[in-house]
């Protein structure tokens, strides 16, 4: 069984190749909703949407997020009754949220609901929540606290970022089936996402981390930093001005504990030795996921290095 703890776009990627290798049936995703929003009086779920339409084959290929071929006719007619545009939900992207929404609005766990969203894209994985409660990523910068989209989408991420904190993580469980897919597990994957923003607010809610410091599964995680650059997104800006080393071995202090093998890009192949001190193995392969080939190439190279080291 494989577990993966999943943020957005790069561990769509990741997910997308692992389940091109082995039998999508046993792998599970714990999904961030740290990043969840309300949008015009919607539960929207960015980054288990991206995971969900990348595993259904509909993630538009050009943004990484939403959905091929949507249009955006409805957020712009929102705007003649004065809603803003910043967030880009397009038309189809809508109809998730509807329903998501409804479904919530009903009383439905978000575990349920992620469960019936993932079967109506005919998704044989399991893709759970992080948790049911809302937890919500805020970001505090040189003018105060802002909510995670607004940092990342209204305001492009141009804000430095000095601290984040994970709002009512303290009252979120592991929701219904996460605990156990960390115990249960073979293998568990960090995917190549945000360490701070996406892998930690899975993290920090209460048990995650010990569920993780004592499964008896093989840890991998897979560094989203290559050659002291991120693919996309801001982990390295964020990484920075937080006081961390912006390097595939920043990554790993900052998973100190918690991994016991750790994926860097051939780019960075003199960090092996300065990982290695850190008490994890290291292994060294190209990880920039490019294309379909490369996805899954990387997914299998990783359980071969895995399968070897037995
Ligand atoms: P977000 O929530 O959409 O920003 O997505 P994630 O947190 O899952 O992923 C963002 C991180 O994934 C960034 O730090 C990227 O550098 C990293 N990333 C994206 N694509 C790739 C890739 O092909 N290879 C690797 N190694 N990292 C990637």
């Amino acid at each position: 069984m494989y577990t993966v703890l999943a943020g957005g776009v790069g561990a769509s990627r990741f997910l997308q190749g692992l389940c091109q290798f082995v039998d999508p049936a046993n792998v599970t995703v714990i999904s961030n909703t740290g990043d969840d929003v309300e949008m015009f009086g919607l539960h929207v779920s960015p980054d288990t949407d991206i995971v969900l339409y990348a595993l259904a084959g509909a993630v538009n290929p050009e943004t990484g997020w939403g959905l091929t071929g949507d249009t955006f006719a409805v957020v712009d007619q929102l705007q003649r009754f004065g809603y803003e545009r910043w967030f880009n939900l397009g038309d189809k992207d809508l109809a998730m949220a509807i329903h998501r929404t409804r479904l919530l609005h009903d009383g439905v766990p978000m575990h349920e609901v992620t469960a019936n969203l993932a079967k109506a894209w005919g998704l044989a994985c399991t893709v759970l929540p992080m948790a049911n409660e809302p937890v919500r990523t805020m970001i505090t910068g040189p003018e105060g606290e802002l909510a995670f989209q607004e940092y990342m989408v209204r305001l492009r991420t141009e804000v430095d970022v000095r601290s984040v904190r994970f709002a009512g993580v303290e009252s979120a469980k592991p929701a219904p089936g996460v605990l156990d897919a960390l115990s249960g597990a073979d293998v568990v994957f960090l995917a190549p996402s945000n360490p701070v923003v996406s892998i930690g607010p899975i993290l920090a809610v209460a048990g995650v981390r010990d569920a993780l410091a004592n499964t008896r599964a093989t840890r991998v995680a897979i560094s989203p930093i290559i050659a002291g650059q991120v693919v996309k997104g801001p982990a390295a800006k964020m990484m920075t001005t937080m006081g961390y080393e912006v390097s595939a071995l920043g990554v790993a202090q900052i998973y100190d504990g918690l991994i016991d093998v750790f994926v860097i890009d051939e780019q960075d192949r003199a960090l092996k030795p300065a990982v290695e001190a850190l008490g994890l193995r290291c292994f060294v392969t190209d990880t920039m996921m490019t294309s379909a080939e490369r996805k899954a190439e990387l997914a299998r190279d990783i359980l071969s290095f895995l399968e070897a080291a037995k």
